[in-house]
């Protein structure tokens, strides 16, 4: 008999398990992104991506892969995708080259990794993944970062890779404007609506498996025209990325600055640890409060381990989107409400 209950027992643990909610939340960057500077079929490209990169890393929790799995895979197809500024499509530095940063860390056993100013590696997010299980550091930066990424079999490519005609445009455009040679409102670009200097276009994902593990991941290029090696949030553990199993994970992307002097994506995780917040609360405060007040504009997205999501921003637009157990894509662009 008590046999009988302890399997008994012991499946409803298993079936409560596999049941557990799973959860993908990402972001493609926040800015000055209205309908009014976007074409429909522009709108329609971006809805289009951000779908697939949904559609691709539910896939893996759906299976029961875990959400470190879950957000390498979103993030790797907005890396190769033009429109981000992340892999393929990261924004120029003032010398007129791409250098790459990227971050994840692991919420069930609190290991992270980073890779910071890298210029070869096709992909940063399975760099810094790299970096976190195969090596004893966190964060590698540069060249070191590229002979390790050689030595582990990652993908390697010539920077020109990463060239993108319209991010070089907006390189030149910016320079103009910085040495007084155009006014703003010439930075329209004709295809592309407002000035994309104007926007953080970061990429970055949060999940939850089906063993209630939380992770989070974020890829960019920067800011357009940094310089002197400037690093933003998004490889700093805390500030662009973090993960915690005990509270949640958090992707940022906005003005790195800011949100690094913040520690945002800690902040989020200790306000609910803390001060007893919901997620939703602890992530307006810290975007809608903390870096507003400071003029410190971006977004993240988060997902507690309940499976809570939120996605604030203080721009007029972030690209962002999550799916859950209802199983379809949700996209969002605008100020429309989830
Ligand atoms: N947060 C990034 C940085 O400062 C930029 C972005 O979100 O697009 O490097």
């Amino acid at each position: 008999m008590k046999n009988i209950l302890i399997l008994l027992f012991l499946f409803f643990t298993m079936a409560a398990q596999a049941q557990n909610k799973v959860v993908l939340v990402i972001h493609g960057g926040a800015g000055t992104i209205t309908p009014e500077n976007m074409t429909p079929e522009l709108e329609r490209i971006y809805r289009q991506k951000l779908s697939e990169a949904l559609e691709k890393g539910y896939a893996v929790l759906e299976r029961g892969g875990t959400s470190l799995e879950a957000v390498t895979t979103a993030i790797q197809i907005m890396e190769e995708s033009p429109l981000f500024n992340a892999g393929r499509g990261a924004v120029f530095t003032h010398a007129g080259r791409n250098e790459l940063d990227a971050s994840i860390m692991d919420g069930k056993t609190g290991q992270a990794g980073a890779v910071a100013g890298v210029t070869t590696i096709k992909s940063p997010i399975l760099a810094a993944q790299a970096v976190m299980q195969k090596s004893p550091h966190v964060m590698l930066t540069g060249t070191g970062a590229e002979e390790f990424a050689r030595e582990q079999g990652l993908e390697q490519v010539e920077n020109s890779y990463f060239f993108d005609q319209r991010r070089f445009d907006q390189l030149k455009r910016l320079q103009q404007l910085e040495q007084g040679k155009d006014k703003e409102g010439s930075l329209k670009d004709p295809e592309w609506g407002l000035f994309e200097g104007k926007k953080f276009g970061t990429v970055g994902a949060v999940a939850l498996d089906s063993q209630g593990n939380l992770a989070a991941g974020t890829s960019t290029g920067g800011m357009t025209n940094k310089r002197w090696g400037r690093v933003g949030d998004s490889p700093i553990i805390g500030a662009g990325t973090y993960a915690n199993n005990q509270s949640c994970a958090v992707s940022a992307t906005g003005h790195g600055e800011f949100f690094i002097r913040n520690v945002v994506a800690y902040d989020v995780a200790a306000r609910m640890k803390y001060q007893g917040l919901s997620l939703q609360n602890a992530a307006e405060e810290v975007v809608m409060k903390t870096l507003k007040e400071q003029g410190g504009e971006g977004g993240i997205i988060a997902v507690d381990n309940k499976g809570n999501i939120a996605m604030p921003f203080n721009t007029s637009g972030m690209y962002r989107g999550y799916m859950n157990q209802k199983g379809k894509p949700q996209v969002f662009i605008f100020q429309e409400k989830k």
